[in-house]
């Protein structure tokens, strides 16, 4: 017998981020962050609220200025104002202990705060910086996320691992010792914080690399030697093709052992194009892992020569683009609806096997063939359709089937 995939996820502290929880067996949060000016209060309001409606449970702007630290209380009002309930997280690099210290509603505005230990200068003064931001979060009972990052390594930390490997009898590469010094720099900082008071299940990790392979040892190591919640994320991932490729294959191996807790991906946008795609992203990983269900998939062959004309990659897309708007209702009417597999797919070679396995599925027609679509409804064929109707007859019975499955008491009255 071939065992069914499972994924056992790691035990970690539970992190309570707003209503929002992080590790302790929750369900994997996906998170996202802000490109516009934070002080634009309402460019930054507008942009929460896309990506808070593509389904990122906690939206990060950054913190850098005195007037970006006085707009995020603004925002959080606008945004309780509107409703929408997402919490949120400051990025402070350099002087966010200042500006914690100068702006006194800025903590209590946010559900998080992002330290990174590599920005906050070197030696005593990083110290001071790290104590002040750590008193803050406790000051005001926030969780912190220790945030390293290779682009921007405590180099203190870096060039005393460096000495120590150099006495090392057979000193390992330098890209070992960064790795290391990664690793380091994020569970020595939380045994800081933990020293200064700050509980442990407060505290949440991450340290991003922007290389597949590295940032899979790197959280590997932080896994096996700690038990916080960790965020993962692949930094730096590019644009386009490319950077989702990247970041999907980070996420999914390291999400198949069982580490990771809340997941982000650090895309760039194509001039003009949505932010929020990072978060569709997160969302697409997560389901294709079986670790959260958002959404009806939407299982489609590739076609090949035996598909006779592009009309069956446009049904697929037409039905994909309107499970998705019919989700919001389905969400609210049909609890569950987001578990639906549908299939839509090119020609008899495959077609009718892979419409069976799905809940409905549907079989056109390829070349040579009778050009009728037959349907499959929970394995059993029910329908055969044809013409200029079949997209419109298909999405009848796809709602049919949804109201009748997951319609409960409401499908039978
Ligand atoms: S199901 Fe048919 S059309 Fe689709 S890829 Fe396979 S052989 Fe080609």
């Amino acid at each position: 017998m071939v065992a069914p995939f499972r994924i056992d996820r790691r035990r970690t502290r539970a992190v309570r981020v707003g209503h929002v929880v992080i590790g302790g067996g929750a369900p994997v949060v996906v998170q996202s962050m802000t490109d516009t000016d934070t002080a634009d209060v309402a460019a930054t309001v507008r942009q929460i609220r896309e990506l808070a409606e593509a389904g990122s449970e906690i939206v990060r702007v950054t913190v850098p200025t005195l007037e970006a630290a006085r707009a995020v209380p603004r925002i959080r009002e606008r945004l309780e104002a509107e409703g929408l309930r997402v919490p949120l997280v400051g990025d402070f690099h350099f002087n966010g202990d200042r500006l914690l210290a100068e702006v006194p509603e800025l903590a209590p505005a946010l559900d998080k705060l992002r330290i990174n230990p590599g920005t906050i200068g070197p030696g005593e003064r990083r110290d001071r910086r790290f104590e002040a931001m750590i008193e803050a979060a406790l000051r005001h009972d926030r969780p912190v996320r220790i945030g390293v990052n290779w682009g921007s390594l405590d180099r203190t930390l870096a060039a005393r691992l460096m000495d120590e490997n150099a006495r090392r009898p057979e000193p390992w590469p330098a890209e070992a010792v960064l790795r290391e010094a990664l690793v380091r720099s994020a569970l020595e900082s939380a045994a800081r914080a933990e020293e200064l008071g700050l509980p442990g299940d407060r505290i949440v990790l991450s340290a991003k690399v922007s290389r597949v392979p590295d940032l899979v040892v790197v959280y590997r190591e932080l896994a096996r030697r700690a038990d916080y919640p960790l965020h993962l994320g692949l930094t730096e991932a590019g644009m386009g093709t490319p950077g989702i490729v990247a970041s999907a294959a980070a996420l999914a191996l390291l999400l198949a052992e069982g580490i990771g807790d809340t997941v982000r991906v650090s895309l760039t946008p194509a001039p003009g194009a949505a932010r929020s795609e990072e978060v569709r992203v997160c969302r697409e990983v997560l389901q294709a892992l079986g670790l959260r269900r958002f959404a009806p998939s939407v299982s489609a062959c590739p076609g090949c020569g035996r598909t006779t004309s592009d009309g069956f990659r446009r049904l697929a897309a037409e039905i994909r683009d309107w499970l998705e708007r019919r989700m919001p209702e389905w969400r609210a009417r049909y609890p569950g609806a987001e578990t639906l597999r549908v299939a839509v797919m090119g020609c008899v070679v495959n077609g009718p096997g892979e419409s069976r396995h799905a809940d409905v599925g549907i079989s056109l027609p390829g070349k040579g063939e009778r050009p009728v679509a037959p349907v499959y409804v929970d394995g059993e064929k029910v329908a055969t359709l044809r013409g200029e109707t079949l997209a419109e007859d298909f999405k009848r019975i796809v709602e049919a089937y949804v109201a009748r499955r997951f319609g409960g008491a409401r499908a039978a009255e």
